[in-house]
């Protein structure tokens, strides 16, 4: 267990007991929401690769069927999995989508093992899952180092390991298996409304609209394409190898395509660009700029770095990117952070209408998709906002309070506790 995970997590645990009570929810109805429901932990023989650790964490259906990603990662464990299963749970409350939390994952370095190894793992990973997952149960998507090719082989697996077309039971598809328009770049769509939405609130905090995006993956690289797109500059970016800084503003569209096509590190491509500062991932954060996005792994604003940070808002598109005592020192600063389960929750939205599809084998056009993502993300933003105002709260805390306040309820009318 990584040192952050296991604290995120309690932390995570501790918000929502607080939220509890100030809402005036019972002891009972609040252990219902901080432990999971079930936890599925298996060490499994994979062909060709060997004993892999898979995990699928399952927290609360109150609301709905669980929800959530897969990782494949080397540093995936119990705790961080259990971390993303409970931010899951309070996403979907947030947004009011009718759905629990759940995270899946394996632990594997993806980048030591071939396509053929990676295709193993996976249908493992669907094959061991299978009694627990399924589309009015629990609906797994992609998450960091899986995509629409793994969810591919893992819808296959499942529906040979069950017998039948099950296309809704797993979300971010391609759109020839049933995958939704707008899912590939929801996440940082839906971030970019709650932006926008919040800077409607807080206009002094665009600044001169500079913007640094910590990962160049799925998530950051969308954010950067659609800000640059919307009038935003984006003046850094980064990969895993490094970033790169340029106060100008750097040509995201041309990065991306080259990126893209040749999977060359960012600090590569610009090796020859004397006028573009290349910086390690921990001087990016606090370069210059008016909104930052981390939009890579977890715990990366900490102590260390928050009080040198100059943003003045920070768009949280990763999941759990900043620690507790980090996000003290920055409403020490008056910083405003948008938390993740607010900011990142596009991807889990097109998840559900993706879902919604399934079930009705009826489509939607990028347009009808967008214009369902959008009023949901506006209004979620709307009311964190509100709350945050009318109860002197951080929009993390007043985030809490609302998607407890769902969750709490659902449980209470069901009788559960
Ligand atoms: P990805 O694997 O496509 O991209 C991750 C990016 O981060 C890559 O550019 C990688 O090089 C970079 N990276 C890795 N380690 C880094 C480090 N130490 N410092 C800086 N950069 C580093 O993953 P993704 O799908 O874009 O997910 C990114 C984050 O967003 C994760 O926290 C994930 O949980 C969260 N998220 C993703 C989705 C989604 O729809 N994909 C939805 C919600 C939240």
């Amino acid at each position: 267990m990584t040192h952050t995970s296991e604290s995120t997590y309690k932390n995570i645990q501790g918000a929502i007991s607080k939220a509890g009570q100030d809402l005036g929810f019972s002891a009972a109805t609040i252990a219902d929401m901080t432990e999971p429901y079930n936890v599925i932990n298996q060490t499994v023989s994979v062909d060709g690769v060997g004993n892999v650790d898979m995990y699928r964490v399952q927290y609360n259906n109150a609301l709905g069927p669980y929800k959530g990603g897969i990782r494949f990662h080397p540093a995936v464990d119990l705790d961080e999995v259990k971390t993303l299963a409970i931010t899951m749970m309070l996403k979907c409350s947030l947004v009011g989508i009718p759905m629990g939390g759940a995270k899946g994952g394996a632990t594997i370095d993806p980048r030591d093992l071939s396509d053929a190894q990676i295709e193993a793992v996976a249908r493992a990973w669907a094959r061991t899952m299978a009694p627990y997952i399924g589309v009015d149960k629990d609906i797994p998507a992609p998450d960091v180092n899986t995509n629409g090719q793994t969810m591919s082989y893992m819808l296959d697996e499942f529906e040979k390991t069950v017998g039948r077309s099950e296309p809704g039971v797993i979300t971010g598809k391609p759109i020839a298996l049933g995958g939704s328009q707008g899912r590939e770049q929801a996440t940082s769509q839906g971030g970019v409304y709650v932006l926008e939405h919040l800077l409607t609130h807080l206009p002094d905090r665009a600044g001169d609209k500079r913007v640094i995006v910590q990962g160049f993956g799925n998530v950051g690289s969308f954010a950067a394409l659609i800000l640059a797109e919307r009038g935003f500059t984006i003046v850094g970016v980064s990969d895993s190898k490094g970033g790169v800084y340029d106060p100008r503003g750097l040509d995201v569209v041309a990065i991306a395509k080259e990126k893209n096509s040749n999977r060359t590190s960012l600090q590569d491509l610009f090796a020859s660009d004397d006028e573009v500062q290349k910086v390690t991932n921990e001087e990016l954060l606090v370069l210059d700029c008016d909104i930052l996005i981390p939009a890579a792994l977890e715990g990366q604003i900490t102590v260390e770095n928050a009080a040198d940070i100059k943003a003045g808002l920070i768009l949280e598109l990763a999941n759990n990117p900043t620690s507790s005592e980090a996000d003290l020192i920055l409403k020490e600063r008056d910083v405003i952070v948008v938390p993740d389960f607010l900011a990142n929750a596009g991807g889990v939205t097109v998840s559900y209408l993706e879902w919604v599809q399934n079930r009705q084998q009826y489509y939607w056009t990028a347009e009808e998709v967008d214009h369902k993502l959008k009023p949901i993300m506006t209004t979620a933003s709307e009311a964190v906002y509100q709350t945050s105002i009318n109860s002197s709260l951080t929009l993390r805390e007043a985030g809490f309070r609302l998607a407890v306040q769902r969750i709490g309820e659902a449980v209470a009318l069901r009788g559960r506790v």
